[in-house]
């Protein structure tokens, strides 16, 4: 079923055009609680492209996928083989009950191949936040990063709420589901989206 999306790009560009607009205003909430803070991922020996980061959208499946595409064909190779290789090392690493710490495949020397176009909680992640949990109707705190915690856990917190963000995502990814009557969960790394063993080269 994903494949046959990835075929329609005129039906999924006008959702992934706004999922872009959402995104700009997340990184702009984002930046000025960075500024605020004086925080940067500059010099981060924690890399968080270590972590195994799960995304649940069909908006940013097709984003990424849709980055991945213009990539040069001997780059995509290149991250592709990444791709298995982390998904090969990923289940061993799960076998053995260890941590997971493997490189995002699409970083390259520090830096990630698709910036424009990765994924939410790559743009979230490592300032602390707050957002309203509708079930609960509370609000739900969440920490800064390790980095966050080491440079700038003295200063006073700044309200960066994540709910309008995660409520935008979510009326446009029912949106778009509708739009391909598509029904299925999604649960994917970075790594999983981008290999698929048919595309084995
Ligand atoms: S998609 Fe980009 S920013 Fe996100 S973990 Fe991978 S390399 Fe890092």
């Amino acid at each position: 079923m994903l494949n046959k999306i990835l075929l329609q790009p005129d039906i999924y560009q006008p959702f992934l055009t706004q999922l872009g607009n959402i995104f700009s205003e997340m990184d702009a909430s984002y930046q000025a609680a960075a500024d605020y803070y004086g925080f940067s991922c500059d010099g981060c020996q924690d890399n968080c492209c270590l972590t195994r980061f799960s995304h649940y959208t069909l908006l940013e499946y097709l984003y990424v996928r849709q980055g991945y595409a213009e990539l040069n064909q001997k780059i995509q190779m290149q991250v592709r083989q990444k791709s298995k290789e982390v998904i090969y090392q990923t289940a061993l690493l799960l076998a053995q009950k260890k941590v997971v710490r493997l490189m995002c495949p699409l970083n390259d020397k520090g830096l990630c191949r698709l910036y424009m176009l990765r994924p939410m909680i790559c743009r979230l992640h490592g300032i602390p936040h707050e957002f309203q949990n509708p079930a609960l109707n509370k609000k739900k705190y969440g920490p800064g990063c390790r980095t966050f915690t080491d440079k700038c856990a003295h200063k006073k917190y700044f309200i960066f709420d994540r709910t309008r963000f995660y409520l935008s995502i979510s009326v446009l990814e029912k949106k778009i589901r509708e739009a391909f009557n598509f029904n299925q969960k999604l649960k994917m790394t970075i790594a999983e989206m981008l290999y698929v063993p048919d595309q084995q080269s």
